[in-house]
């Protein structure tokens, strides 16, 4: 990521050369990386632990404009390090003996506002007494009324519970410092403007408003004009060589043969964690109970899937239990999973900002992903524009062929064998039955270890053949 047009520069570049001065290289650590903020030790210690090392390229524009009190407007997505560009500022200025909401960041959805509020808990981890509550809708009311009783400085939440809370009395923001408008552009988008507008009324005429958003529509211009004190503005562009981890390609298939081509996709690329991109809510379920049937471990994450399923389903995907997830843009607006290592465009973004979105989902955390684009033959006209926006041509792969599978399918399961015998799922005891079971077959039907093993693996396949045969022209 580049490119700061608010024109910062690092606060304490002139402390870079305190090594050739010894009474200065005693401090040299605060002087570089976040030591130039004026941070208390207690978040920079935070900081170490994590291994944040320097201040993204965001964070160095923001956090010295947060740090005197200013306004801002960010333009920046997620994977830029925005969070800690806000909240660790907002952390430094804090009064932890001060109990009540002192800072309150308002974010599209659940899984944002806890994304944020384990950020906050996480840089917050060495200053004693401070504490931060995400409250969204879907999770018990009571139980964040107690929290909220309890004392907490920080509150991350979604608009509408915030302002049942706010309505109720429950969230007292007397007191509040700063609000964060976190994703603004995706409020917008999922009609909660209104709702940020009324919380923006409601708040001490003495604050600081940040807002931050990948895009800049003309309802999120107005708003900032509106409520902000003349902001700081930091614009970071995501650099075309963010997705040089991402190898992208793209699949030319009639529409009714995507999901045959998906099937073949996924049986020929061996991925751990795949997300499936389909247009409506509709296609998901039908992409995902296409899959279901083939013996997929899928999850579906659309608009109607309730809070609290939408989270243990984050969950299954980030521990392994499913392997593809089925989802439409907004549902997985900031996910953040570290072992998605191929998303499938299923069926072609509405614009190019939402695809350096969805491939953006894979090379996380510094690991590199695979990204396939689904094109009918009328879609190949977008294909210019995306290649012009990542700034690298998109190759052009065939539907894989039955030799590619099946080739991958003894591979794979000469994989799961090794496996098996080098590291054994069962417990001894079950070994110990199984091992009788051979052995009484063996001696009931006269037959060999090789055959025994052969037919054990014919009951590994579970009925599937072993090799795919037939019909391959998808175009
Ligand atoms: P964000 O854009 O806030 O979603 O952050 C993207 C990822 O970058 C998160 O996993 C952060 O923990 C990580 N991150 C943020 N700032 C830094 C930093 N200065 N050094 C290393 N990692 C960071």
């Amino acid at each position: 990521m580049t490119e700061n047009s608010s024109g910062s520069s690092s606060p304490c570049s002139a402390d870079l050369d305190a090594a050739a001065n010894p009474a200065a290289a005693v401090n040299l650590s605060a002087d570089q990386g976040f030591g130039c903020f004026g941070f208390g030790s207690e978040l920079l210690q935070a900081l170490e632990a994590i291994g944040y090392r320097e201040p993204s390229p965001i964070q160095k524009a923001a956090i010295p404009e947060l740090m005197l009190g200013r306004d801002l407007v960010g333009q920046a997505q997620t994977g830029t390090g925005k969070t800690a560009a806000f909240a660790l500022p907002m952390l430094a200025r804090l009064d932890p003996a001060e109990r009540k909401p002192q800072v309150l960041v308002l974010a599209p959805t659940r899984e944002l506002a806890l994304q944020v509020a384990d950020a906050f808990n996480s840089y917050a981890s060495q200053l004693n007494g401070v504490r931060t509550l995400a409250i969204y809708g879907g999770a018990d009311f009571r139980d964040q009324i107690h929290q909220l009783k309890r004392g907490v400085q920080i509150v991350v939440g979604t608009p509408g519970r915030v302002m049942d809370h706010m309505r109720q009395g429950t969230l007292d923001l007397s007191n509040l410092r700063a609000l964060v408008l976190d994703e603004a552009d995706e409020m917008l988008r999922m009609g909660f403007i209104d709702d940020v507008e009324w919380v923006l009324e409601q708040l001490p005429e003495k604050r600081q408003v940040v807002l931050f958003s990948a895009t800049m529509p003309a309802e999120i211009r107005r708003i900032s004009q509106k409520y902000l004190n003349s902001p700081a503005e930091v614009t970071i562009r995501q650099k075309a060589a963010d997705a040089s981890l991402i190898r992208q390609r793209f699949l030319m298939v009639h529409a009714p043969h995507k999901l045959a081509a998906l099937e073949r996709v996924l049986e020929a690329e061996t991925s751990e964690g795949v997300i499936v991109f389909a247009r409506t809510k509709a296609i998901t379920i039908t992409v995902a109970e296409s899959l279901e049937q083939h013996g997929y471990d899928v999850a579906v994450l659309n608009g109607d899937v309730p809070q609290a399923q939408r989270e243990r389903t984050i969950e299954r995907l980030k521990s392994g239990q499913v392997d593809v997830l089925v989802a439409t843009d907004v549902a997985a607006r900031g996910l953040d999973v570290e072992r998605i290592g191929l998303v499938i465009n299923y069926d072609i973004p509405f614009d190019a900002e939402a695809y350096v979105h969805r491939i953006g989902r894979t090379g996380r955390a510094g690991r590199t992903g695979d990204a396939i684009l689904f094109l009918t033959p009328r879609e190949r006209r977008f294909l210019g524009g995306l290649e012009r926006v990542v700034a690298k041509p998109i190759a052009e792969m065939e539907v894989p062929s039955n030799a590619t599978i099946n080739q991958n399918r003894l591979d794979r399961m000469r994989a799961k064998l090794t496996g098996c015998l080098q590291t054994p799922e069962s417990s001894e005891q079950e070994r110990a039955l199984l091992s009788e079971i051979l052995q009484r077959v063996a001696q009931e039907q006269g037959s060999s270890p090789e055959q025994l093993a052969l037919a054990a693996l014919e009951l590994a396949l579970a009925g599937k053949p072993l090799l795919l045969q037939g019909e391959e022209n998808f175009h």
